[in-house]
């Protein structure tokens, strides 16, 4: 029997498996650039090695990319703006 307790208690587990790098890799979240929801993906480690080097931080794991083509705009899973400017990932792939 689903109850709202239940219901809340599957949100947070889905939320935190997404920021511990769990089964949650893509998520469909609003891009401050595009103007709508975009789907965005994790970092990879090259990538994670150039923001940090760009911004100075120390870990960059919250960060997300957005996956519209020509787009690449970074945002954190909390903040849809962590940057001002925005900070879009160079293509190098
Ligand atoms: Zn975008």
């Amino acid at each position: 029997m689903h109850c709202w307790w239940f219901n809340s208690f599957y949100r947070l587990a889905g939320w935190l498996s997404a920021f511990s790098g769990g089964v949650v890799r893509d998520q469909k979240i609003y891009c401050y650039t595009c103007g709508t929801d975009e789907m965005h993906r994790r970092l990879t480690a090259d990538e994670k090695a150039w923001l940090k080097n760009r911004t100075g931080r120390k870990t960059v794991e919250e960060f997300f990319m957005c996956k519209a083509p020509g787009c690449r705009n970074l945002r954190t899973g909390f903040q849809k703006r962590p940057f001002d400017p925005v900070i879009r990932m160079p293509l190098d792939d």
